[in-house]
């Protein structure tokens, strides 16, 4: 529905404002999956975001990579861990985007957890 919705291509332009704030509402309300076309541009948005250099379990091989974001991109393709805490909960990015989980960087992003 959303993406029948958010294509305004068909909308009259009398009807475009509040069709372009109910599909914004929607997505908002939505999170990641009502929005995943905008999953690239949200991911660049909120990588500066990301507190994860300041966390216990951030090692490393992370840092030598600048691996960020886990969240949103899944765990980390090359290294492995001790879990000695996770920052996430804290995070503005899962305030932001209503995130819930924790340890997303051995875990799996929010999507892989659900
Ligand atoms: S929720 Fe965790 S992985 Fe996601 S941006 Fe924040 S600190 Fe990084
Ligand atoms: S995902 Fe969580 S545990 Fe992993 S480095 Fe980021 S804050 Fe730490």
């Amino acid at each position: 529905m959303n993406s029948l919705l958010c294509s305004l291509d068909n909308v009259d332009n009398h009807l475009r404002t509040g069709a372009q704030k109910l599909c914004y509402g929607l997505k908002k309300l939505g999170g990641m999956e009502a929005m995943p076309e905008d999953k690239p541009t949200i991911i660049a948005q909120n990588r500066v975001k990301c507190i994860c250099p300041k966390c216990p379990t951030y090692n490393e091989c992370m840092r030598t990579d600048d691996q960020l974001i886990f969240c949103l991109t899944g765990r980390s393709p090359t290294c492995t861990f001790d879990k000695k805490g996770c920052l996430c909960p804290a995070c503005p990015v899962a305030r932001d985007l209503h995130m819930k989980r924790s340890y997303y960087c051995i875990r799996g992003a929010e999507e892989e957890q659900k």
